[in-house]
């Protein structure tokens, strides 16, 4: 299995402290909407450190690091100025200061890791950049040297030439001489001839004669155009763009990020155990139509990639709950689960399957004793990866409270996903909100069956889910 990690959020600048800076300030950007219960803040702080957690075991420090600092400025900067803080039951918020007081040396720890690991970084991509650029002064070089012997070649064939050329002009002239002296020669013997009747023919014989053969020809070859130098038609500035420009920083992240994998941090795992010895919450009653919307910077996962990461679900799951849920489905009565699991090399996968104390009607379903909940994923350190509930008698779809209930969960985790089963029309489906479903449902204030416009769709069905035939899943029944 190969494994899949998120691109760095700081690839962008390559100075440690800058990047470091960077994660802070990401984790720093948590809003709280007053209007929202304090509970679903407490709910988020603890999910936030259990993905923390996850983040930590599976090698991703830089989630991790976030997560701790969102859990912080939550708890040290933001909550405390909610107005409900104050009445929040003591044990409760003694909790949470244990809590930050542990997650601030963590929070440290990761950061130096984090520091070592990007100077690191660093180091390698300086080294890299340094061995690259000489290899590019050297092929510069060798690339000048061609061009210098090429021009040196040019220079010599031109002056070949040219002295072939005057050659040519010389012999020319030479001939056009000669001919004019024949013709003066034979002019004087002419003149001679006249003067002394048939005169005596030896006298030209001691006359050196110039024939035709002496002078110069044209024997030499004109010099042949095809062996002329191809010309040099580019300049030296066009030989050095064709080098490949070397990787950007943030490339060269992503590069190295795709090959080593992860190795999980033991020794701070020990540390990550945050005990809920202290913990005591009142028994609130959850009325699943009135949940309230989470902010966006609540998320557990939003960080760099776009990309959903897999969730792996056992096929056993739905069969397990249907059969959990049969005497309810026998009264046309609604049952509900919550889904649990881990992260583990990037992806989700379902594990534990946790059936709350509930008030299901014909339509509906709420929890009871929410708490039972939260003491079982501390426990066994798991996240909530979404909720499955049955439609005893309609199809399987996601009804408007559904809607509202799946909202504040795929806010806070954008992979969490709503799982409708149908024993009736035995179907079931594996939804999530859309975009525009996240937008109509988070600025929607109404509460229990109400109409939203259904073009264009407000939920879609999950293509981030894989069954797995394989995988088993422990199923937690506290119904009583
Ligand atoms: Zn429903
Ligand atoms: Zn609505």
């Amino acid at each position: 299995m190969s494994l899949v990690r998120q691109p760095s959020l700081s690839s962008q600048m390559s100075d440690p402290g800058q990047r470091i800076k960077f994660l802070v300030d990401y984790g720093s950007q948590v809003e709280v909407d007053k209007s929202l219960a304090l509970k679903l803040y407490f709910r988020s702080g603890r999910e936030m450190l259990r993905m923390a957690n996850m983040y930590c075991d599976d090698g991703q420090l830089e989630s991790a690091f976030i997560l701790y600092t969102k859990f912080i400025t939550l708890f040290v900067e933001k909550l405390p100025k909610h107005q409900d803080y104050k009445q929040s039951p003591p044990e409760e918020l003694a909790d949470f200061k244990r809590k930050v007081k542990k997650v601030f040396p963590l929070a440290e720890e990761i950061k130096l890791k984090l520091k070592k690991r990007y100077i690191e970084d660093e180091k390698i991509y300086l080294e890299e950049q340094a061995k690259l650029l000489e290899q590019r002064k050297a092929e510069e070089e060798r690339r000048r040297k061609a061009i210098e012997e090429q021009e040196r070649q040019d220079a010599e064939m031109a002056k070949r030439l040219q002295e072939e050329e005057e050659a040519g002009v010389r012999s020319e002239q030479e001939e056009r001489y000669w001919k004019l002296r024949r013709q003066e020669e034979e002019k004087i013997k002419e003149n001679e001839r006249k003067k002394h009747g048939l005169g005596v023919s030896g006298v030209q014989e001691q006359q050196p004669s110039i024939s035709e053969a002496s002078a110069p020809g044209y024997a030499e070859e004109t010099p042949d155009e095809s062996h002329l130098p191809a010309v040099l038609n580019n300049g030296e500035g066009e030989f050095i763009a064709d080098l490949p420009s070397p990787p950007s920083y943030s490339q060269y992240l992503t590069d190295i990020s795709a090959n080593p994998p992860q190795i999980p941090d033991r020794e701070l795992k020990k540390k990550l155990t945050i005990s809920n010895s202290n913990l005591l919450i009142d028994k609130p009653s959850v009325d699943r139509s009135k949940k309230p919307a989470v902010d966006h910077h609540m998320s557990l996962g939003e960080f760099g990639g776009s990309t959903f990461r897999k969730v792996i679900l056992p096929s056993l799951l739905m069969s397990d709950f249907l059969k959990a849920a049969e005497s309810n489905t026998a009264m046309e009565s609604e049952t509900m689960g919550i889904l649990c699991g881990t992260m583990s090399r990037g992806c989700f996968k379902i594990t534990h399957l946790f059936i709350p104390q509930q008030k299901g009607g014909h339509d509906s379903c709420d929890i009871e004793n929410e708490e039972e909940l939260i003491y079982y994923q501390e426990k066994h350190n798991l996240i909530t990866l979404g909720w499955i509930h049955t439609h005893p008698t309609q199809t399987a779809f996601l009804s408007s409270v559904d809607l509202h209930s799946h909202f504040p969960w795929q806010k806070m985790m954008p992979e969490a996903i709503a799982i409708v089963c149908s024993p009736k029309f035995q179907e079931s489906g594996i939804f999530k909100l859309t975009d525009h479903g996240l937008d109509v449902i988070g600025s929607c204030k109404l509460t229990g069956f109400h109409p939203h416009s259904k073009d264009p769709p407000l939920f879609e069905i999950c293509n981030h889910v894989e069954i797995s035939d394989s995988d088993t899943v422990v199923v937690e029944d506290r119904r009583k």
